[in-house]
């Protein structure tokens, strides 16, 4: 079975974390700061903040903005869950814009047609690895005061404009999920250039107490502490995100080369001014085809390829949001894609023979 998703965890790992339990402090000490520095170095930012997950980072994100009960938050529908569920936990209204066809991300167009006075935030999803439009979305938010929490939760390493993921927004959040390009057990990260923010962060991770002062509160927080177990699993991984971030690549560059010509089907597009680190590599199943496209995945995992759908219903239309008034065709282009869309095994165990196989039972079931 060729796997859609496989964390490698190798003898690295369990060294770090055998030495971490061996050491005595196993929550919150001296690995959990040194991954928040290389992790704040890896992405260029002057502060990272460790999270235990990627929906505890949004959160957090969104608290330090200032996002409170009454704003309104504009992100897409076509997301994981967890993009949109800390908008309701600050008790703000989750307000959804299109996505666009060209990159499975928020259409800033949609999300110009979407502010109001309320508007507090934006939290816009680098979905599949891929950073979002974040010149046009600065543009249209220019002179207003609208933040940015940049959900960049799939997209580790990704570039544009020589600039690195999760630092397209005011602050960015990352996951560290046992599937995600690189992995913690459970994790995340904050990043930022904003010492403000990044306090309020650290705060809200640890009961609104802030670093200084020991039981002093000064606000509402959680309890989102990394264990330095998942900081050294995180660590070690960061040492190879490149090295996992170039496989990816790679097998998409092979499944471009193989696939390109097959009628129906269609590719992500590149990203012609960054890199697009493909946390996943999907693909569109149209009419031309001649099979649909559950018809090709459940074909796919008979010959031994573990595909999915990510995400087979558009959060609107979940009864969790639909309860918020949203319709079938509130947004047609998400509602669209997640009919078509296919992701296939493309993390950096899958090897160029793996990609070939796949792409010749693709070609072969094609009518
Ligand atoms: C994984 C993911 C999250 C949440 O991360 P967890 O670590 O699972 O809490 C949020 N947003 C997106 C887009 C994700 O892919």
């Amino acid at each position: 079975m060729i796997s859609i998703a496989s964390p490698d965890i190798g003898q690295e790992e369990i060294d770090a974390v055998v030495a971490v339990m061996q050491s005595g402090v196993i929550v919150h000490g001296s690995k959990t700061q040194e991954f928040e520095e290389k992790f704040a170095e890896y992405c260029g930012a002057r502060y990272a903040v460790a999270m235990n997950s990627g929906t505890a980072a949004v959160h957090a994100g969104l608290y330090a903005v200032g996002v409170s009960s009454g704003d309104e938050v504009i992100t897409s529908p076509f997301t994981f869950v967890a993009s949109a569920n800390p908008i309701l936990m600050q008790g703000a209204k989750v307000v959804f814009a299109d996505i666009a066809e060209s990159d499975f991300n928020i259409d800033p167009k949609e999300i110009e047609k979407k502010i109001t006075t309320k508007t507090k935030a934006i939290v816009p999803v680098d979905l599949y690895g891929r950073i979002y439009d974040h010149a046009s979305v600065q543009s249209i938010i220019k002179g207003r005061d609208i933040k940015i929490v940049e959900d960049a939760c799939q997209a580790i390493g990704a570039e544009r404009s020589g600039m690195k993921a999760g630092r397209f927004g005011d602050v960015g959040a990352f996951s560290l999920y046992a599937t995600k390009n690189i992995t913690s057990g459970e994790g995340g990260m904050i990043v930022t250039d904003n010492e403000v923010l990044a306090e309020q962060c650290r705060r809200f991770r640890h009961h609104g107490q802030s670093p200084e002062t020991q039981y002093e509160y000064h606000d509402i927080g959680y309890n989102y502490r990394m264990t330095d177990m998942g900081a050294a699993i995180g660590l070690a991984q960061l040492g190879k995100v490149d090295r996992y971030n170039a496989r990816r690549i790679k097998n998409a560059e092979t499944f471009l080369e193989g696939l390109q010509d097959i009628p129906g089907i269609s590719l992500p597009t590149e990203d012609p001014s960054g890199k697009h680190v493909f946390h996943q590599y999907t693909i569109r199943i149209t009419k031309e085809y001649g099979r649909s496209r559950d018809d090709l995945a459940q074909y796919l995992e008979g010959e031994g390829v573990q595909c999915r759908v990510y995400y087979p219903k558009p959060l609107h239309l979940h009864p969790h949001f639909k309860r918020f008034g949203y319709v079938e065709g509130d947004f047609p282009v998400a509602e669209r894609i997640s009919r078509e869309v296919l992701s296939l095994p493309i993390h950096p165990k899958v090897t160029r023979e793996d990609a070939r196989f796949i792409i010749d039972k693709i070609r072969t079931y094609a009518r």
